[in-house]
């Protein structure tokens, strides 16, 4: 599509192209709002997940760079927080309308670092992008609370910033993850220190880029690099008083725990298995192709992809359906016109995801697709996985307990409703959840008694907009889910409340003697 396309200018910048880069830059530090080249000794090799030629080298920013990143961000807090919310708002107008005009710049190089098809990363920019316009309503979002408690005696209750805060973000939203971050955090009179995915920071780079263009001051945004070093800094740097994480498990788990012991706020966001019950009584093909492009759709590595199927009773004889379906998916590189599937991540990530298939076939499911092996003629070298189907799993197979991360969809057949319900709450993860079927009163059940945390009804992705929050439970989010991202909660997360009561007696004490007893 036309809209799809980039701007002259962006395309002059960033090539939409897979070619090798002939001189690959450094990825920079970004303090005080100026790109600062790293005096890192270790740096780690970032390449084009379609053709594995590097693209960048992204450094271990040194303790010294860490360093100035927290104290630019302290010298900035003093003067951030007293910026009237009306001057971050002004900022905050600018920063969307930035990001819009660069949202195919942001884009491509999504498509360049990460593999997704330049049509997906737009949506992830687009996505992000919510977030900002919605926090540019702060004006009206962060009023307090008045009440008159007594003759006389009122309490009203304010919030207020918090000070220096970070995020850990992970690879596989390069842009929107940030942006849940970046216009919360900052609006709220915060300042941030970043560290984005060691395997893509570059969309990243630009939004810093974009937001000493917006007008925000020197030191409110920060970015620095690397990968558990930083994030170790991150956690035990004490002038840093909350953490916002998304990733996997085994790594929030630990931020989340140590951070909690350090005496910070930490919000983490963690892994999935998102199930779909499929009801015979549904719409078949919008189910079919619903189910199809959120299982597939960026190569299956977004936290809330569709990757297992509950088929419930005659439903089970779909599956070869959906892989009718999913084989009329287009792999190839992001840049190429009408690829629907990149690769992976990295080899490693694809050799994890094949081991995955192979396990499955060896504890006896039924492959009923099999991506290994295929790859798109123009991109030989890439860490292609083809969509794959697995049929009749158990839930005691390692497909089915580990999250696989990848273009792999993983069927289950059950008799009823009850024993789907049964299934996907047994499940330890509660990312997300669907149903698809035209009954009002089994979606409506189904609402009611499923634990996971987001549930679509028809609607294969059911992750909400930035009005309300990402509400994710049991292990998709540490802490039992008390701070999650954006929305009401985002904001009560970045702010702690002060209240104040006072009293103005109308008229003089006439009492001469104090009382020491708790009013009564
Ligand atoms: P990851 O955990 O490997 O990396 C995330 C961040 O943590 C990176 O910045 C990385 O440098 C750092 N990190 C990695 N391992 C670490 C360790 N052992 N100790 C300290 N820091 C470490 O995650 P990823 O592979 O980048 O992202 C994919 C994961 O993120 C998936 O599990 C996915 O479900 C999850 N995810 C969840 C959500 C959500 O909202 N629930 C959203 C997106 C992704």
């Amino acid at each position: 599509a036309q809209h799809l396309r980039p701007v002259a200018a962006a395309q002059a910048e960033y090539p939409m192209s897979h070619a090798k880069i002939q001189s690959p830059a450094d990825t920079q530090n970004f303090l005080d709002n100026k790109f600062v080249p790293s005096k890192a000794t270790q740096w780690i090799d970032l390449h084009d997940p379609a053709t594995n030629e590097l693209v960048t080298r992204v450094p271990q920013s040194t303790d010294e760079e860490l360093t100035a990143a927290v104290d630019s961000a302290e010298r900035a807090f003093k003067t951030w927080k007293e910026t009237s919310l009306l001057a971050r708002q002004q900022i905050m107008f600018k920063y969307t309308a930035l990001i819009r005009e660069n949202w195919d710049r942001l884009a491509a190089s999504i498509t360049l670092e990460q593999g997704k098809t330049f049509a997906d990363a737009k949506g992830d920019v687009l996505r992000g992008l919510q977030v900002a316009e919605t926090a540019c309503g702060i004006t009206t979002q962060m009023t307090g609370e008045v009440l008159q408690v007594a003759k006389d005696m009122e309490t009203r209750s304010y919030r207020e910033p918090l000070g220096v805060v970070a995020a850990i973000c992970p690879f596989n939203f390069p842009a929107m993850i940030p942006l849940w971050c970046i216009p919360i955090a900052t609006v709220t009179g915060n300042t941030l220190v970043i560290k984005p995915s060691e395997r893509d920071p570059g969309a990243c780079m630009i939004l810093a880029e974009l937001a000493e263009k917006a007008g925000f001051p020197e030191g409110v945004i920060n970015i620095v690099h690397g990968a558990h070093k930083t994030v170790d800094f991150i956690i035990d740097e004490p002038r840093i008083k909350a953490i916002s994480f998304v990733g996997s498990n085994q790594a929030g788990e630990y931020i989340f725990s140590r951070g909690s012991a350090n005496g910070k706020r930490v919000q983490a966001n963690l892994g999935a298995k998102n199930h779909a019950a499929v009801l015979p009584d549904c719409n078949k093909n919008h189910a079919l192709n619903a189910i199809t492009g959120a299982a597939f759709g960026a190569a299956g590595q977004r936290c809330m992809a569709l990757s297992t199927l509950v088929m419930v009773g005659e439903t089970k004889d779909w599956v070869p359906e959906i892989a009718e379906r999913a084989k009329a998916i287009r792999m190839d590189g992001g840049f190429e016109e009408g690829a629907e599937l990149g690769p992976v991540i990295s080899p490693k990530s694809k050799q994890r995801i094949e081991e995955l298939i192979a396990s499955a076939e060896e504890e006896g499911a039924t492959i009923l697709l099999d991506g290994r092996g295929q790859k798109p003629e123009k991109y030989p070298n890439g860490n292609w996985v083809g969509p794959t189907i697995i049929a009749n799993v158990k839930p005691h197979m390692k497909c089915y307990k580990e999250e696989i991360f990848g273009p792999v969809l993983v069927c289950l057949n059950v008799d009823t409703i009850d024993e789907a319900i049964d299934l996907i709450n047994a499940n330890e993860y509660g990312n997300g959840t669907a149903i698809f079927t035209k009954s009002g009163s089994t979606a409506s059940r189904f609402q009611h008694e499923i634990e996971a945390g987001q549930v679509g009804i028809n609607v294969p992705i059911p992750v909400p907009l930035p009005m309300f929050s990402f509400t994710g439970n049991k292990k998709s989010i540490a802490g039992g889910g008390a701070n999650t991202f954006y929305g009401k909660p985002g904001l009560y997360f970045y702010t702690q409340q002060k209240t104040v009561t006072s009293l103005w007696k109308s008229e003089d004490a006439v009492a001469t003697k104090a009382s020491v007893n708790m009013p009564t």
